[in-house]
């Protein structure tokens, strides 16, 4: 049996949401998250998956995220955690590119090259396209409902399988999934 994952978004789902930024100094772990890396970093392998059209609007370089993700890796070290994957799509809604979400080819790729069983990992975000892209993997999937979401545009691939204020809540719905095995 390969490894699961939990596939994080990263802005207002892993981070606080701080718009199309790339300074390290204002990156900050959301509520929650030092716990759920915590509880499950020994069950899971962890990846961010990310839209960054910053990158087609010309705000910053692909070079930028690349301090961001170092960043961050050195962030889940602190807790006693590892990065598996730092997975982002530099294109923009109307570039019509696979990777972006809601579509799910960074989750595959991702599996494809860690060897990931995508039907027993999670896929946590913020917006009902986090939701869309894990279900289209296969992934079950927890929507963050802090606010993000808008427009709650609906079809079988946005009804997520469970909702959570918060990566606490988030950590705690996958630990009871665990213990219930
Ligand atoms: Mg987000
Ligand atoms: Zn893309």
């Amino acid at each position: 049996m390969g490894p699961r994952a939990i596939f994080f978004d990263k802005d207002g789902t892993l981070i606080e949401d701080v718009p199309f930024n790339v300074d390290v100094s204002k990156i900050k772990f959301s509520n929650g998250a030092d716990f759920a890396i915590q509880k499950l970093k020994d069950l899971f392998q962890f990846h961010i998956v990310t839209n960054q059209k910053g990158i087609a609007l010309g705000l910053f370089q692909e070079i930028d995220l690349t301090f961001v993700r170092n960043k961050m890796a050195h962030m889940f070290q602190e807790l006693g955690g590892e990065l598996h994957g730092f997975h982002y799509c530099p294109h923009g809604p109307e570039d019509g590119c696979e990777c972006r979400k809601p579509g799910s080819l960074m989750l595959e790729k991702a599996a494809k090259e860690h060897g990931i069983i995508l039907q027993r990992s999670w896929m946590i975000g913020d917006i009902l396209d986090d939701i869309e892209a894990g279900k289209r993997a296969g992934c079950k999937t927890i929507l963050i409902n802090n606010g993000h979401e808008t427009e709650w545009v609906m079809n079988e691939f946005r009804e997520p399988d469970h909702v959570a204020q918060d990566l606490f809540g988030a950590a705690l719905i996958i630990l009871a999934q665990e213990w219930r095995l």
